[in-house]
C-alpha cells in the first residue's frame, strides 16, 4: 500500500466517545521539523473540553472496572490487532510530526508502542493479589485479602520525542487495569496519540474510557492536573514541567518521567569496538533527543586516544538527512526551542575551550553529529541534559573518579559502563545512582518488561509490566474474621 506523505490533516479529538471539535471552535497547525510542511491541524481545546472529558471517563471507567480481566485483555489483543494493520501508516506519520527516520519511527510503533496492547493483557491476567493469615498475636482466624483496584481516572501527557509508545505504556496498562485514560500530546506531535485513541476506539472500548485533548500544556495539561476529577497523572517531559505538576496537582498519584543525563562510562579493560557502537547509539539515535541517551561518556585515561579516534571515525560516517529516506541515519531536531538548547551547549562548550573533533555546526533544526572533548564538570554539557546529537568526552582515572563524576548532576534515569571485570562491573553497578545501569550496553536500551523510571530529579515510580500496573492501582487490604460468622 502506497503511504501518503503530504496529505494534510485535519483531525478532531475523541471526547466522551465523540469525534469532536474543540468548544471553542479553534485549531492550531502542526508542520513537519523536516521541511517545514504543513501536516494538518488540530483542535485547541480549553479547559471545559477536559472537564467533559473527565466527567465522560468517570462514568465509563466504572463500566470497564466491570468487565472480566479476559473481556478486557480480548479488547486489548483486538487494538493490537488494529494497530499492527496500520503500523506503517503510523510509522511514516509520527517519522513527518517528530523528524525522527522512518527507520527510527517504524522502530518506536513496530517494536516498542504497538507490543504494549499485548504486553498488558497478558499482564493484568497474572497481576494478583495475595491472601495473609493476621500476623498479630490472638488474630488466627483472621485473613487478610490484598487487592488491587482501578485507580480511576487517569491523565497521561506525553512528550514529543516518542509520541505513540510513551502515551501508550500509560494508556495500555491503565485500560488494563481498569481505568480510564484521557491523554493529552505533546503540542508538536498530536497526530500520534490521536492514531492511539483511534486503535482503542475501533477496539471496542466502552465510550469514554479513552479520550484525546489537544492544545496547550499550560492550560489543557494544567487543568488536567488540577482538577479533582483526575486520581492519577503519568507525566513525562522536562523537570521543570514536572515539578510545576507536583505542585498544582494536590493528592492524587503521580507518576513523573524525567529528563536524563546519563553517564557512559568505558573502562581501560573495556572491548572498545562494542563502547564506540554503544556511543554512537546512545548519542545520535533520534539525534540525540532521547531520556536516556549517552549525554557524557566518560573514558579511563589509558585508552582515550584509541576509544575517541574511533568514535570520530565512526561518527563522520553518519548521514543527517530527509527524515523520510530510507537511507538516512539522523533527522532534525524536534523543535526550534530545543535546537536553541543544544545551540547553547555548544556555544558555552566553544567558550570553555572544548575541542570540537567533528562536527559542532547547524543549518536550521539540522545538526551535525558532534564530538566534543575536553569536556570537564562546569561544561552546561556536562550539567544538563543537552538533547541533541553531541558527544561529550571527560577522562577519568580510576573507578572512583568515576562514579563521581556519574553522580555529580541532578539526574537519576539510565546509567551505562562498559568493562571485562566483574568485579569493576558490580561496583559501578552498585554506584551509579540511576534507576537502571546498564553494562556492557549502550543507555538506549530498554527492557520491555523491566522496571524502568529515574531516581533524583529525573522520576518518580517505575513503568512497565507489573510495576506501571501497581503504579495505576490501588492496594486494598479487606480483613475477615472467619471465627466470627454466625
Ligand atoms: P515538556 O515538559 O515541555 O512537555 C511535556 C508535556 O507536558 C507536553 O505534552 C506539554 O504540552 C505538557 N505541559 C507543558 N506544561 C505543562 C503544565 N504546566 N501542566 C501540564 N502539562 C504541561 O517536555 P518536552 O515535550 O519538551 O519533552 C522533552 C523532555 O522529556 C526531555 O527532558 C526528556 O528527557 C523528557 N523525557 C523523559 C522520558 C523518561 O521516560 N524519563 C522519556 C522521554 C522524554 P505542550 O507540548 O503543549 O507544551
Amino acid at each position: 500500500m502506497a503511504i501518503a506523505t503530504r496529505q494534510i490533516l485535519e483531525k478532531k479529538v475523541l471526547i466522551a466517545g465523540e469525534w469532536t471539535e474543540s468548544e471553542s471552535g479553534e485549531r492550531f497547525d502542526v508542520r513537519s521539523p523536516g521541511d517545514g510542511s504543513l501536516i494538518g491541524s488540530v483542535p485547541r481545546c480549553t479547559e471545559k473540553d477536559v472537564q467533559h472529558a473527565i466527567d465522560a471517563a468517570k462514568v465509563a471507567q466504572k463500566q470497564l472496572a466491570a468487565l472480566s480481566v479476559k473481556r478486557r485483555a480480548e479488547l486489548l489483543w483486538r487494538a493490537s490487532e488494529i494497530a499492527t494493520r496500520r503500523a506503517e501508516e503510523d510509522s511514516v506519520l509520527l517519522c513527518r510530526e517528530v523528524g525522527k527516520t522512518i527507520r527510527e519511527a517504524r522502530d518506536e510503533v513496530a517494536t516498542y508502542s504497538n507490543p504494549h496492547f499485548v504486553e498488558a493483557a497478558e499482564g493484568i491476567k497474572r497481576f494478583r493479589g495475595l491472601i495473609n493469615p493476621s500476623t498479630q498475636e490472638d488474630s488466627n482466624d483472621k485473613r487478610l485479602l490484598i487487592t488491587h483496584e482501578p485507580i480511576g481516572v487517569v491523565g497521561v501527557i506525553s512528550p514529543w520525542n516518542w509520541p505513540a509508545d510513551i502515551p501508550n505504556i500509560a494508556a495500555s496498562h491503565a485500560l488494563a487495569a481498569g481505568n480510564a485514560v484521557i491523554l493529552k500530546p505533546a503540542s508538536t506531535t498530536p497526530f500520534s496519540a490521536i492514531a492511539l485513541a483511534e486503535i482503542y476506539e475501533e477496539a471496542g472500548f466502552p465510550r469514554g474510557s479513552i479520550s484525546v485533548v489537544t492544545g496547550p500544556g499550560a492550560t489543557v495539561g494544567a487543568e488536567l492536573v488540577r482538577n479533582p476529577g483526575t486520581n492519577a497523572i503519568s507525566f513525562t517531559g522536562e523537570i521543570e514541567t514536572g515539578e510545576e505538576i507536583t505542585r498544582q496537582a494536590g493528592i492524587k498519584r503521580l507518576l513523573l518521567e524525567m529528563g536524563g543525563n546519563g553517564p557512559l562510562v568505558i573502562m581501560d579493560d573495556a572491548n572498545i569496538g562494542a563502547a564506540v557502537d554503544a556511543a554512537i547509539t546512545g548519542c545520535f539515535y533520534l539525534a540525540g533527543q532521547v531520556c536516556t541517551a549517552s549525554e557524557r561518556i566518560l573514558v579511563h585515561e589509558p585508552i582515550h586516544d584509541d576509544f575517541v579516534e574511533r568514535l570520530v571515525a565512526r561518527t563522520k560516517q553518519l548521514r543527517v538527512g530527509n527524515p523520510l529516506d530510507e537511507a538516512t541515519d539522523m533527522g532534525p531536531l524536534n523543535n526550534a526551542a530545543n535546537a536553541a538548547k543544544v545551540t547553547a551547549h555548544l556555544e558555552d562548550a566553544r567558550s570553555r575551550g572544548g575541542r570540537f573533533l567533528t562536527g559542532g555546526g547547524w543549518d536550521g533544526l539540522y545538526f551535525e553529529p558532534t564530538v566534543v572533548d575536553g569536556v570537564t564538570s562546569d561544561f552546561l554539557m556536562a550539567r544538563e541534559e543537552t538533547f541533541g546529537p553531541v558527544a561529550p568526552i571527560m577522562t577519568f582515572r580510576t573507578v572512583d573518579e568515576a562514579i563521581e563524576i556519574a553522580n555529580e548532576t541532578r539526574y537519576g534515569l539510565q546509567g551505562a559502563a562498559f568493562t571485562s571485570d566483574l568485579r569493576t562491573a558490580f561496583v559501578l553497578g552498585e554506584g551509579i545512582r540511576c534507576g537502571t545501569v546498564l553494562i556492557n550496553e549502550t543507555n538506549n536500551y530498554w527492557d520491555q518488561l523491566a522496571p524502568f523510571g529515574g531516581r533524583n530529579k529525573s522520576g518518580l515510580g517505575r513503568e512497565l509490566s507489573d510495576w506501571i500496573l501497581a503504579e495505576l492501582t490501588e492496594v486494598k487490604q479487606i480483613s475477615i474474621d472467619i471465627a466470627k460468622v454466625r
